[in-house]
């Protein structure tokens, strides 16, 4: 297979770091697809979990690499203190990297945002998440993780066009997050999607209790 081109960022990071999944005969791509549907008796994960899981798979190769311990906890919390860099243990753990030679700040710079890996599984990989028979609990949840997604997805579109226009500099750098408000028609109140599934209405105020007017 020609390594010339890599579809995204998912992909040139898989080469740089030459991912392998370990003891399976599977390629990262196929990993990636099968544990996004929860296939090949993978438990399925959302794409989210998954960019925390290729995020570790990096640690672990660079770790390995540099004899630097990949015990879990210790990964985890090194994991942890590397992508929040407001965390109290940002720049300890960065340093105590470089001690063992390996450079965090690059390692931070290598990680993909949810939208990358969302278009990596959808695009590159051309991989569909059939909607299964679920609760309708979890398949109105799915809905909303998946306009959320794509939400992201084309912000992050038009975040890299801004920056590369020169609008917005580094605009591609910020962190995007999309939240759904609903308001209520008659007192303008904004209410999370979430918090409205929740507590199953709006605005308590105005649109609590239809069941009332109909009685
Ligand atoms: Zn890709
Ligand atoms: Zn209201």
């Amino acid at each position: 297979m020609s390594k010339a081109d890599s579809c995204c960022k998912v992909g040139r990071v898989a080469e740089e770091y030459d991912l392998s999944p370990g003891l399976s005969d599977e390629t990262l791509d196929e990993q990636l697809k099968y544990r996004w549907l929860g296939s090949e008796e993978y438990p399925e994960m959302s794409h989210r979990t998954l960019v925390d899981w290729l995020h570790k798979h990096l640690l672990r190769t660079r770790y390995t690499e540099h004899g630097r311990s990949t015990l879990e906890p210790h990964l985890e919390s090194d994991y942890e203190a590397i992508k929040d860099a407001e965390s109290d243990n940002h720049h300890a753990v960065l340093s105590d990297l470089e001690t063992d030679g390996i450079d965090g700040e690059k390692l931070l710079d290598d990680f993909v945002s949810p939208a990358t890996m969302y278009r990596h599984l959808t695009e590159c990989l051309d991989v569909e998440k059939r909607r299964k028979q679920q609760s309708d609990a979890t398949s109105d949840r799915n809905k909303l993780e998946y306009v959320e997604s794509t939400a992201e997805m084309y912000i992050s579109d038009l975040l890299s066009s801004w920056e590369n226009k020169g609008k917005v500099p580094h605009a591609s750098d910020a962190d995007t997050t999309v939240r759904i408000y609903l308001e209520c028609p008659e007192c303008a109140k904004q209410t999370n999607i979430r918090t409205v599934q929740q507590q199953g209405y709006v605005c308590e105020d105005h649109m609590l209790a239809q069941s009332e007017h109909s009685t």
